[in-house]
């Protein structure tokens, strides 16, 4: 790999004061082994480019419909409220129907960019950090591209300080690897009972905790935060909360910080095609 090496990424937020020391550019890489039932990047989770439709700046069928005649057949059809009406399931991979759409109503989620546009980006806002901010990698989970450790030593080589905000359930060797040109480490633990991180997150907390503990070992000085996002119904309550405190501290960890919950990303759902699955939850669970 090289500076040529590309990357597939969904965002680069600039001036990011929440995700590390300082003012950070953050870029959220595509691709998730975890589907978080109150995910507010739900664009995140594919590794790959995907279709996504905002209906409010559909013109409508009568007036537009290219979408239509450009679709499979019964992908798309004329809605009640006369817009475009997707089924998502036959058109997400249909990348090139942003192209006929001319309202920008169809849009492709995901594009490729250089570890070099990366750095580049990153040193136009050098003057901002002040030897304290830097680049901060985020997604999705940043590791998922094997491409971010490469973007990270490169990131070194040009004295940028680096983050990184991570699910934790990836390979302990890439882990492990990636932390050698980290700075800060984000760590998310969600839940300390495996059967509901099972349920809420689609995966075992086995091999996220077992990950923090290697990482802890094989770097016992490098700065770990552990961040919890505090979910309704799924570990909002003190035994949830003092399970997970358990892990830490037998870990050695205890910067550990809790964050609110919030629906931010509901709507993105929909440009997916898909529903929050939350709300699903919290009606299947009643709470
Ligand atoms: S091509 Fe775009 S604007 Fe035209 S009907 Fe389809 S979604 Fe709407």
């Amino acid at each position: 790999m090289n500076r040529k090496t590309t990357l597939l990424i969904f965002n680069i937020q600039k001036y990011s004061l929440h995700d590390g020391d300082g003012i950070r550019t953050a870029v959220f890489l595509k691709g998730c082994p975890l589907r978080c039932a109150w995910c507010c990047n739900p664009e995140s989770q594919s590794g790959e480019k995907e279709l996504i439709y905002r209906k409010t700046r559909c013109i409508g069928m009568d007036a537009c419909g290219l979408c239509k005649q450009a679709a499979p057949t019964g992908a798309i059809r004329r809605g009640e409220d006369g817009k475009a009406s997707l089924c998502m399931e036959f058109c997400k991979n249909e990348l090139r129907l942003a192209d006929v759409c001319p309202a920008r109503a169809l849009e492709i989620e995901g594009r490729e960019i250089t570890i070099d546009e990366v750095l580049q980006t990153v040193a136009q806002d050098e003057i901002f950090y002040r030897g304290k901010g830097g680049l901060t990698l985020s997604g999705g989970e940043p590791l998922f591209q094997k491409a971010s450790i490469a973007l990270l030593k490169e990131a070194k080589e040009d004295h940028i300080n680096t983050a990184i905000e991570t699910c934790g359930f990836v390979s302990t060797e890439r882990l492990l690897e990636a932390a050698a040109y980290l700075d800060e480490i984000f760590f998310d633990l969600k839940s300390a009972e495996e059967e509901k991180h099972i349920r809420y997150t689609g995966v075992s907390n086995g091999p996220i905790i077992a990950n923090l503990n290697a990482l802890k070992k094989a770097y016992p000085h490098k700065r770990i935060r552990v961040r919890t996002p505090v979910i309704p119904g799924f570990n909002d309550t003190k035994e949830a909360l003092s399970a997970i405190e358990a892990v830490l501290s037998e870990i050695g960890i205890y910067d550990w910080q809790k964050l609110p919950y919030h629906a931010y990303g509901v709507g993105k759902y929909e440009m997916l095609g898909r529903v929050y699955p939350l709300d699903q939850m919290r009606a299947q669970e009643n709470f």
